[in-house]
């Protein structure tokens, strides 16, 4: 009887036990049933996204007319990577309380290369059929990828984004390896929409001065007078190179950190960023 009494009012406590431990489970999912309710209509991919990047989005609409194209990014991602959608969200312009920027005109082919880098620290900038005749190796005027990689360095200029211009000027050296190709004409996009002291103009001038041939370097030289200033800096670098000797391997080969920006800026490189 008592063993049995003993027994029930260990089974209760048991019972009680089982009671408390299922009401805390229940109590547990509810919580988390409450959290996900919280995020209303989203997918799991968006709940996974939401919590990585938090939740506000701001809508870009870029390009006009039949050309424009929208994209709903993160604002904690696009303030992190240009100082100019910082200031459009955080700042006193109508954007802040729309959540809507316009960029009219912006191209929206180069957009979709930033917004993909924002989330993912790549540079997607190929597409089918860049490369539309086999011509010399070293040949990049029938290559529409270096004109595309031109205008998301210019982008990247107009949205503040030192990371973009930083990786987009990574993509041009690592095309520069990987297809053993070079870049001409390139600084007629660029020289005009950069300072002198930009590190993307080191960048054409020690393409030029390393890697275009003989042929190429001559024919450039003669063919467009408009790009004084760019065949002024080659020439310059030629001039030093003539007077100190070459001293080693192409700058090329090295640290792409002597071609970004983040030391002038102060900010880190954004390969940290994406570790
Ligand atoms: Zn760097």
């Amino acid at each position: 009887m008592t063993h049995r009494t003993k027994g029930s009012r260990k089974r209760k406590a048991e019972d009680e036990h089982d009671d408390d431990s299922t009401n805390k489970k229940v109590r547990k999912r509810t919580n988390e049933v409450f959290r996900y309710d919280t995020l209303p209509n989203l997918s799991v991919a968006e709940i996974l996204t939401a919590s990585r990047f938090g939740m506000r989005t701001v809508a870009i609409s870029v390009g006009s007319g039949a050309n424009q194209k929208t994209f709903d990014a993160h604002e904690d991602l696009l303030t992190s990577h240009s100082d100019y959608f910082r200031a459009a969200v955080n700042g006193s312009w109508k954007e802040a309380t729309l959540r809507n920027v316009g960029l009219d005109d912006e191209d929206p082919e180069a957009f979709q290369v930033f917004y993909k880098f924002i989330y993912s620290g790549s540079v997607f900038s190929a597409k089918e059929g860049d490369h539309k005749k086999k011509k010399a190796a070293s040949s990049s005027e029938n290559d529409d990828e270096w004109k595309r990689l031109a205008s998301c360095w210019i982008l990247g200029e107009r949205l503040l984004s030192t990371t973009f211009k930083d990786a987009v000027v990574d993509a041009i050296i690592a095309k520069h390896h990987v297809k053993r190709q070079y870049p001409i004409g390139m600084d007629i996009e660029i020289y005009p929409n950069s300072h002198a002291r930009s590190r993307a103009r080191k960048l054409l001038v020690d393409l030029a001065v390393w890697k275009w041939d003989d042929q190429t370097l001559e024919q450039q030289l003669k063919e467009d007078t408009s790009r004084f200033e760019f065949l002024y800096d080659v020439a310059a670098a030629l001039g030093k190179i003539r007077r100190t000797g070459c001293q080693g391997a192409s700058p090329l080969d090295g640290t792409t950190c002597i071609y970004h920006e983040h030391e002038a800026d102060g900010k880190p490189c954004y390969k940290t960023m994406f570790r």
